[in-house]
Formats: structure tokens, C-alpha cells, sequence
């Protein structure tokens, strides 16, 4: 528990205010109907609650949800120890890993595409600490840099996603059946993501987004 506090305190700084025991949380009042818990990317607790729902009720659901949010720290402890051990990610580095995302994209893109009978528009590659790629109604494409830091077949499953997109605007099931016509292991590139994302963009600080 110690060691935790030591190592999330450091990402709080920022805010000044860290919990004790894992119960102090920011409240905020909304017209919702029942309680509701989130966790931080810093590991800081935020409660929702009804307007009216009394301070000794809001306690009592914390509580009762405590091993749900040391669940949820315990994880985030993992990514920030996992980040700092790999070394957070300089400027230079998150620039050069942008101009090699710039050099191998065009071949990739043009392969894929051509393959699916789709076309695209502007391509443009930044440091994000929230998503992948993303693919505008216009077929503009947007993709991350950090993830030249992954295996190829996780950045071309990437590639291959945003490009379904040009064909469904949604995660359908005919979406996803597109997916896997060009990556049988589809599956397995998302879990790598799923399971080392967050760690790749924790090793980027806050205002370094773009490359
Ligand atoms: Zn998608």
C-alpha cells in the first residue's frame, strides 16, 4: 500500500491532493439516479451521485466498492510502473518515431487499401495518449505514433481497422468480418494493444501530443 501511494503521489502532484486509505474521491452532483464510480488515469476516485443522495450513503457505496477500486488502482499501478521502467519518451524521440511512421505509411496504406477496393484522403500522424487511429466520415486518417514501439502486425492491424472504416462507420459485425478477411489475427493485435497500450502512452507526458 505504501509503495503505491508512493508512486501515484508522484503523478498527482499536479492536482495537490492525494487520498488517504483509498477513500477520499471528488464528488460530483449530477441528475442521475444511482452512484457511480470512476477511477482516474492518475488513480484519483471521482463519485457521481444523485442530487439528493445523502454524504453517509455516498460513503457507504464507496466503501462497499472498495475492492473494485483497488482492483482499478492495482492496474494502473502496473502501467505506471511498467512505464517508467521502459523510460518515459523524450521529444526527440516521439519525433523520430513519427517521421519513421511518416516514411513506412504511404506502402502500407496504398497495399491495404488497393486490396480493399477503398480510397482515403489525408493521412497525419501525431502523438496520442488516447487512441490508435481514427478515420473521419471524409476518410481522412489519423494515426498514432507510438505505434512504431509495437509489433508490425499490431501496427498494420491498426491500419487495417481505420481502412475498414471507410466501409462501415461503426463496429459491426460486417465491420469486424472485414477486419479478419486481412488479419486472421485480428484478435490477438487488439489483446496487444489492450494489454501494453496504456503502458506505451504513459511513457509520453502530458502536453507532448504533438509530433
Ligand atoms: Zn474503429
Amino acid at each position: 500500500m505504501i509503495a503505491r501511494r508512493g508512486i501515484l503521489v508522484k503523478l498527482h502532484l499536479t492536482r495537490g491532493i492525494w487520498y488517504n486509505a483509498g477513500m477520499e474521491y471528488t464528488l460530483i452532483r449530477c441528475s442521475r439516479k444511482t452512484a457511480a464510480l470512476r477511477v482516474t488515469p492518475g488513480g484519483w476516485l471521482e463519485v457521481r451521485a444523485p442530487r439528493l443522495m445523502p454524504k453517509a450513503a455516498i460513503d457507504g457505496f464507496v466503501e462497499a466498492n472498495a475492492a473494485w477500486i483497488a482492483r482499478q488502482r492495482a492496474k494502473l499501478e502496473k502501467v505506471h510502473r511498467a512505464a517508467s521502467d521502459a523510460g518515459a519518451l523524450t521529444e526527440a524521440d516521439i519525433k523520430e518515431l513519427a517521421e519513421r511512421m511518416r516514411k513506412v505509411l504511404p506502402q502500407k496504406l496504398a497495399r491495404i487499401a488497393e486490396s480493399m477496393g477503398v480510397g482515403y484522403g489525408r493521412v497525419s500522424v501525431r502523438c496520442q495518449r488516447s487512441k490508435w487511429g481514427s478515420c473521419t466520415a471524409e476518410g481522412n486518417l489519423n494515426f498514432n505514433c507510438l505505434l512504431m514501439l509495437a509489433p508490425e502486425e499490431v501496427l498494420d492491424y491498426v491500419l487495417i481497422h481505420e481502412l475498414c472504416h471507410r466501409r462501415h462507420m461503426d463496429h459491426s459485425k460486417e465491420f469486424w468480418a472485414d477486419v479478419e478477411r486481412l488479419d486472421r489475427n485480428y484478435r490477438e493485435h487488439k489483446k496487444w494493444l489492450r494489454e501494453n497500450g496504456a503502458v506505451l502512452m504513459r511513457r509520453v507526458h502530458k502536453g507532448e501530443n504533438n509530433a
